[in-house]
């Protein structure tokens, strides 16, 4: 089994070449991110990820989280890793200065979030649930809550979850039913939750739930629902912590992966009730739930990248191992390693190469969440986040879905041998196939990025973007350059279609709506790999560049290989989508209920 490495040349250059980190570092408040200072926490971020974490994988996987008498117990290793991940300062990497964080750029962040899902998705998930409470709780929490939580959040001493599923409501949550009463300075809840995601452990001596409840005259409907904090041990005035509250996990579910990750049934208030804090404003929940699940959302498309990473370092170098049949057209002679045949090229090249445009994608929009952040100009700062607020559907569901596809590749590299469990290549597949379910669907995240993000503003936000896709299609042209100019071709196609697929959105989904969400999938794929394409073209537009001076041409050359394979052997995926689009997909509510 391969231990994982962290590919720290494509992050620097994604980082500095594509994503802009000069310009990220200049912003204000990041004074502390020097060049340096981002190279060593990149290099010790790849160190913590292949030395601790990616060894406690595959155990991770065999055995998984169990649930003791007093609550849940993590897997064999995972609570020292994380004192460790604690230890290091990890947990605050981005988090605010004030509360006891770093303040580094998101940019930074996405790259060591990259790692920790690369090296070990389950123990990544825990400080990415963590991350949405801090965020919940920054934006809209009280004074007292954030004086009592924050802080401890941030450094992870305590660890935060993200509770809304419960049995009758899942992509619909107008159908929530835990109940929060108010008792003076607090409220008391009853109801049951499932699916939470690290809602109980024993790796950090409390845990912070964000729950979604009704208070008792709350109207029908998402306009009911309110965000409470529910903390697993209550805490004193003097910040010590206290007594039990009444939560407690009852029971873990068996799944299909990250098993290392303990996925709780929980149940509020067995007894009296659990004590919760309002955070926000009554009814208005699902709003500032928003805040937390668009960054859960984000970091979930980084998963999807993470996990394609480390299921192609493993085919890799399967692929170098495994002898098996001669060279084409070689009756005789020695036997070859299987990385000698055409075939396994194409399934490693395609793997290398999505995952190049998927790690430029996330990276660049990491970017543009700091300057939506810290921007001087407010127009600037409106400008990039309409952009994130359009595209983060696009890198939620392109990203998980390619890391599911990715994993499977990985697995046929290994012919029977990633079928069997021996080489770590079927637990990838595994673990991958949940990250286009959890934080809303593939399904909700394309409703959302037609039904809303995309009407919201007729197309402005797109056509800004496809107006940026343009320009780097004018600096491809380079008369005599044929990679360059196949790559311009293809980029210029890849645009003329998502122009196309837009229009066509954008005029059926008022008139035909079915048919507009029957296309909408094939629509936000369609997306992501146009967004997929501009980066390796611009990845291309710097590699001319630098083979002028005298820099590291190896590098260079292979990714003006890869971005090449991309125009030749990715980016016709377009034109089928587009095809699928625009032909009406209505027909997908051709037959009747009973005819199925
Ligand atoms: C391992 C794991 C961890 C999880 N962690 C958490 C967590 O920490 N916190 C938490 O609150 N939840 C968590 N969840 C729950 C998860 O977010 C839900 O499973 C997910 O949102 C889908 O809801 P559902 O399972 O009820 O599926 P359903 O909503 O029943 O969906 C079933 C199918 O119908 C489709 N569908 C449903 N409605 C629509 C619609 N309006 N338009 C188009 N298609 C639609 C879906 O796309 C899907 O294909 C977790 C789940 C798992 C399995």
């Amino acid at each position: 089994m391969t231990t994982y490495s962290a590919p720290l040349r494509d992050m620097q250059f994604v980082m500095k070449d594509l994503a802009d980190l000069d310009a990220v570092i200049e912003l204000p408040g990041n004074a502390e991110a020097t060049p340096d200072l981002v190279n060593a926490v990149l290099e010790e971020a790849a160190k913590l990820a292949s030395e601790v974490l990616s060894p406690l994988n595959k155990p991770g996987d065999a055995k998984g989280a169990r649930l003791g008498d007093s609550g849940v117990v993590a897997a064999d290793g995972f609570a020292a890793a994380y004192q460790q991940f604690v230890s290091g300062g990890w947990n605050g990497l981005s988090g605010d200065p004030e509360c006891g964080g770093q303040g580094l750029p998101e940019l930074v962040l996405t790259a060591t979030i990259e790692m920790w899902n690369a090296a070990n998705m389950s123990f990544a998930l825990c400080p990415l649930l963590t991350a949405g409470a801090m965020e919940a709780l920054k934006h809209h929490g009280s004074p007292m809550l954030k004086e009592s939580y924050l802080a401890k959040l941030v450094t992870g001493e305590w660890t935060g979850t993200m509770n809304l599923t419960e049995p009758q409501a899942g992509s619909d949550l107008s159908a929530v039913r835990t109940s929060a009463v108010p008792r003076g300075d607090h409220y008391r809840l009853h109801g049951q939750k499932i699916f939470i995601t690290w809602g109980d452990h024993d790796m950090a001596e409390n845990v912070v739930h964000l729950v979604l409840a009704r208070t008792p005259d709350a109207p029908e409907g998402v306009r009911g629902i309110s965000l409470f904090l529910v903390p697993k041990i209550l805490v004193n005035a003097d910040g010590t912590l206290g007594e039990r509250n009444d939560v407690r996990c009852v029971s873990i579910e068996h799944k299909l992966g990250i098993h290392a990750s303990p996925t709780c049934a929980m149940s509020f208030g067995d007894k009296e009730g659990a004590v919760g804090f309002l955070v926000g404003e009554e009814n208005k929940g699902l709003a500032h739930m928003f805040t937390m699940m668009n960054e859960a959302r984000q970091k979930v498309g980084i998963q999807g990248l993470g996990i394609a990473e480390r299921a192609y370092q493993q085919a890799r170098d399967y692929a170098k191992e495994r002898v098996q049949g001669r060279p084409v057209g070689h009756k005789a002679g020695e036997r070859v390693a299987i990385i000698h045949h055409p075939d396994v090229r194409r399934m490693l090249m395609s793997m290398k190469t999505q995952i190049e445009a998927m790690r430029a994608f996330a990276y660049v929009m990491a970017a543009d969440m700091d300057f939506a952040r810290k921007h001087p100009d407010p127009a600037e700062r409106e400008r990039r986040q309409a952009r994130v607020n359009l595209l983060i559907p696009v890198l939620k569901a392109w990203c998980s879905e390619l890391g599911v596809e990715i994993a499977s590749t990985g697995v046929q590299v290994h012919g029977g041998m990633g079928y069997v469990e021996e080489t770590g290549a079927s637990q990838y597949l595994r673990d991958s196939r949940i990250a286009p379910i959890y934080e809303g669907t593939t399904g909700i995240q394309a409703a959302d990025l037609v039904g809303r993000k995309l009407a919201l503003d007729q197309g402005a936000t797109m056509a800004g973007l496809v107006r940026d896709m343009r320009a780097v299609e004018r600096n491809l042209e380079d008369g005599g350059h044929e990679e360059l100019n196949a790559i311009r071709e293809a980029l210029a196609t890849a645009i003329d279609a998502l122009q196309l697929a837009t229009r066509w959105v954008l005029e059926t989904v008022n008139q035909n709506p079915q048919a507009a969400m029957a296309a909408s999938v094939n629509y936000l794929m369609l997306v992501g790999y146009v967004c997929g394409g501009w980066q390796m073209a611009r990845a291309a537009l710097v590699c001319k560049r630098r083979f002028q001076s005298l820099e590291d041409h190896t590098f260079y050359r292979q990714k003006l290989a890869t971005a090449r394979f991309y125009a030749d052997q990715i980016r016709p995926k377009v034109d089928a989508l587009r095809k699928a689009v625009t032909s009406g997909a209505s027909t997908a509510m051709m037959l009747s209920e009973e005819q199925f």
